[in-house]
């Protein structure tokens, strides 16, 4: 049943009005302490990160998360997530790149058979035949997977087999964010995601960056499979202290741009923006932290080298087994002298974390990679919310102690 009809108003009217209903109930009543205000920052953004940790709270037999001493207890992680889902009063939209994690699909089903309306953005992980997709749908969530293909206007020698529907972000109520690094995955053969990667999740009530998102899901899921969707790409700019990037797969038409560097006419050219990414990294003046799975970009290896020839303070953590892959830009760095920090094959860094002078931190979905930027459907995040960058700065020097020095990337 469709929540929305059933209390006889128009989907854009309920939206409205609950927005309106929340900003009425969370005004202040009358002027707000700074201590008040500062819980108040505080509550709007939450970080969770994910760590070597969660394999020992997995295997726990007896595991209880309120008495569990791991500071990152993943499970406790999971039981926020699933809690701030099922709590959901009108409606949830889900776009992930995969769902396959039991607890979250249930949180979905049982929204669904709640009454609550359930919209999904799937990629190919999630394909029209399976298990998660066709029991959302029969409990009448609305699912659109995103198809693999390119537009047809892309010269033929740019299209590339695999382009990913590669986002990883919920919204509750249009209210409340849920994105980051983390697949909302599990298996039981392999250890990933929530039971051992290095990996984060945000929650966000930010009244802007929340905005960014939903303005993009409405936008994916009316574009349907096919992607038809409206080009339609955000701008850098400065300001909030919480900005989304967002990339679709129009941006391939400007992978030909990356190789010229040299803008196209296109007005929303993604070369463009792109620049404007890697300009963060190029201005900054003191470090540059780099916690990724994937780098493969030549542009920012080189970038890198040259900040660190000119003194720039570089500090690299990387996943080993991607090290290794094709246009790693991992092995540069160690030729070149920029500490590397890594640790075994066995687990991995998933994160795609870059803090520039300690002060801002670019993150999302999104790979360091061309295929990310020019191709895929993904998010980065341009953080400048200062307790948020603390809480980066925070797990990378913990990461950095963790994960020992690396001068190669053999194993
Ligand atoms: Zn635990
Ligand atoms: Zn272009």
């Amino acid at each position: 049943m469709d929540s929305w009809r059933s209390i006889g108003l128009p989907v854009a009217g309920v939206s409205l009005i609950s927005a309106l209903g929340y900003y009425c109930l969370s005004r202040p009543v009358k002027a707000k302490s700074p201590r008040q205000k500062r819980l108040k920052k505080q509550q709007e953004n939450m970080i969770l990160f994910f760590d070597e940790s969660g394999a020992k709270c997995y295997s726990c037999p007896d595991h209880n998360i309120s008495t569990c001493l791991v500071e990152q207890c993943p499970l406790r992680h999971l039981w926020k997530i699933v809690k701030i889902v099922s709590e959901a009063r009108y409606t949830v939209d889900v776009c992930l790149y995969s769902l396959t994690h039991p607890d979250l699909e249930n949180a979905f089903l049982n929204l669904l058979k709640n009454g609550k309306k359930v919209r999904c953005v799937f990629g190919m992980r999630n394909d029209e035949e399976d298990r998660s997709v066709k029991l959302l749908r029969s409990e009448g969530a609305f699912v659109t997977v995103k198809d693999r293909h390119s537009p047809a206007t892309v010269p033929s020698k740019f299209v590339i087999p695999y382009l990913l529907m590669h986002h990883k972000f919920v919204i509750v109520d249009n209210r409340i964010l849920i994105t980051g690094s983390m697949n909302w995955t599990t298996s039981v053969s392999v250890i990933q995601s929530f039971h051992a990667n290095w990996d984060h999740i945000i929650i966000s009530t930010d009244k802007f960056l929340v905005s960014q998102f939903v303005e993009e899901f409405e936008c994916l899921h009316a574009g349907g499979a096919g992607g038809d969707e409206k080009t339609y790409i955000t701008r850098p700019t400065v300001g909030p202290s919480l900005q989304a990037i967002f990339f679709r797969k129009q941006s391939l038409l400007c992978r030909p741009d990356a190789n010229r560097k040299k803008k196209c006419d296109r007005p929303d050219c993604m070369f463009t923006v792109y620049r404007a990414v890697l300009h963060h990294i190029v201005s900054a003046s003191v470090s540059i932290d780099i916690c990724v799975q994937q780098l493969t970009l030549e542009d920012v290896g080189n970038e890198l080298v040259l900040s660190h020839d000119n003194g720039i303070k570089i500090r690299v953590i990387s996943d080993r087994a991607y090290a290794r892959g094709t246009g790693s830009q991992i092995p540069y760095f160690i030729k070149e002298g920029i500490p590397v920090h890594m640790k075994s094959d066995q687990e991995t860094v998933h994160h795609k974390f870059i803090i520039v002078d300690g002060k801002t931190v670019l993150s999302g979905s999104l790979n360091w990679t061309m295929q990310s930027f020019f191709g895929n459907y993904e998010n980065l995040l341009v953080i400048r919310d200062a307790d948020l960058v603390s809480e980066f700065q925070r797990e990378f020097e913990r990461l950095w102690e963790f994960f020992p020095t690396a001068n190669s990337v053999r194993a």
